[in-house]
């Protein structure tokens, strides 16, 4: 027996912290294998960023709601759950708002002024063919790595677009990728994220391409996870230090410890540096864990009686100017209902967090109300998540950090500390800090795991 489990209530094989995706698919592919998991999360649901809820009689996604084009990991999962995934409606014009006005288009891109389109085109392409220089495993061994993390994604910008409406929308398009401002950004940070997702279009959806959703909402994959690994699943269970020596770690929380042999940390990025470790953890990683991906986003969702912007519109905005970044029609497929979903983004989302619920509704209806007509005021119902106010949720939406942190401790990011490993999504080499990255970190973190239980 371990020094650190002498005083132990119970004992597992691993302790998975955090039952978002990552957690979650990181214990159901431990219990396949036989291992004896215990998942402990903090909240009194699973799923973590994934949260849907019945609004005015239409069950809507208040944190993650697309699944992208090349989310293998995710489709799959979803596929093996019995979840089905349901294809975006993508008829209409997307819209371009620009302070004055809105602008019609195939994409957001195609309404730009000839210039400025051109401008844009040439910028992405340098953006995506650079990606390509970055490796997934290690971005801080890009040949330049050390330059470009030195430049934020703002500096970047400014020598790569010259035209005031490109450089507007594609901060838009960044921020509603990120939830962070490009002058956060570190540029190596960005490129690894553009050749993790195949590109900086399906990164930031402006490929125009029909998303897909998740029928019945995106926590249905949580909550099946959750109810095939009954019993193993414990909620309201925040995690507050863990203990670990050579021969096995001890995680406690304010009801109970528990020893085990291994512990896979699953919480977001942010979250890591919450958790008192007995040892510290090393320099490296607890650097890692102070200065991590930090987004910040509030979702809006409005009901209607029908989706009256159809079939002129598509019900997608992109809005340089904000505070809603993006708009996006996500009425239910099999109704006759509409509903928009709003979302704001980096600096405004965290100023409106600080704003109650009923300023944030009429600022949204209002933004609405000048995308689609005076109809969009007569919502039916509305709500919304600020979530830089939800507890024990950190980030969001994508995994890029600020300048410095991956060429000097990034390498430090899935390297397990003794028995202690990283399983959230940010810790991703695809799709990093979205669902996909999730499910593919949780393979991982086990895969891992798997292979050090049958050495130990
Ligand atoms: C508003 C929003 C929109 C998004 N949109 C998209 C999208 O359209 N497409 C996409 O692919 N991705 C999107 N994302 C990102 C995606 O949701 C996340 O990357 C993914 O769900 C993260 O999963 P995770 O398991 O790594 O982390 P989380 O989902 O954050 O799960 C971590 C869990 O750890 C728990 N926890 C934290 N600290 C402790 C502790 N001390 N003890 C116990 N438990 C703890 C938390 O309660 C949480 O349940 C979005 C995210 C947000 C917030």
């Amino acid at each position: 027996m371990s020094d650190v489990d002498a005083a132990a209530d119970r004992e597992t094989d691993v302790v998975v912290v955090g039952a978002g995706l990552a957690g979650l698919t990181a214990a159901r592919w431990l219990d396949g294998r036989d291992v004896d998991v215990r998942v402990l999360d903090a909240r009194p649901q699973v799923g973590g960023r994934l949260r849907s809820r019945e609004v005015d009689g239409v069950v809507v996604d208040l944190g993650t709601q697309w699944v992208g084009p090349g989310q293998r990991h995710l489709r799959r999962l979803a596929a093996d759950l019995g979840c089905e995934q349901v294809r975006q409606r993508a008829e209409g014009d997307a819209l371009r708002y620009d302070g004055n006005g809105t602008h019609r288009g195939k994409t957001a891109i195609d309404s730009l002024p000839l210039p400025a389109r051109l401008n844009l085109g040439a910028a992405v392409r340098l953006l995506d063919r650079r990606s390509g220089e970055v490796p997934l495993e290690a971005p801080h061994r890009a040949p330049d790595a050390t330059a470009w993390d030195e430049t934020t994604l703002a500096t970047w910008r400014d020598g790569a677009l010259r035209t005031r409406r490109a450089r507007a929308l594609f901060d838009a398009a960044v921020r509603s990728s990120f939830g962070s401002e490009p002058a956060d950004l570190s540029y190596l940070s960005v490129l690894f994220a553009v050749r993790a997702a195949g590109g900086f279009e399906r990164l930031t959806g402006l490929d125009g391409r029909p998303r897909t959703r998740i029928a019945g909402g995106v926590q249905t994959l949580a909550d099946r996870m959750a109810a095939d690994l009954s019993g193993r699943v414990h909620t309201d269970s925040p995690v507050r230090a863990i203990a670990h020596d050579e021969d096995g770690v001890v995680v406690r929380t304010d009801d109970e410890s528990v020893a085990a042999r291994h512990v896979v940390v699953a919480t977001a990025a942010s979250r890591v540096a919450c958790l008192d470790f007995d040892p510290h953890l090393p320099a490296r990683r607890a650097a890692l864990s102070r200065r991590p991906p930090h987004g910040a986003v509030v979702t809006c969702v409005a009901t209607y009686e029908v989706p009256f912007w159809r079939p002129d519109l598509s019900g997608d905005v992109l809005d340089e100017e904000g505070p809603v970044c993006r708009t996006r029609d996500v009425s239910p497929l099999d109704g006759e209902r509409g509903v928009l979903v709003g979302q704001l983004f980096g600096n405004a989302a965290r100023r409106w967090s600080e704003r109650t619920r009923s300023e944030r509704r009429s600022m949204v209806l209002d933004r609405f109300a000048e995308y689609f007509g005076d109809r969009a005021v007569e919502a039916t119902g509305y709500t919304d998540v600020a979530w830089p106010n939800v507890p024990w949720s950190g980030g969001c939406c994508g995994a890029a950090f600020p300048p410095g942190i991956l060429t000097t401790v990034g390498e430090a990011l899935r390297e397990p500390v003794g028995r202690v490993h990283w399983a959230g999504a940010e810790t991703a080499t695809r799709w990093p800090g979205h669902m996909d990255g999730g499910v593919q970190a949780g393979k991982r973190a086990a895969a891992e795991l798997v292979g050090r239980l049958r050495t130990d």
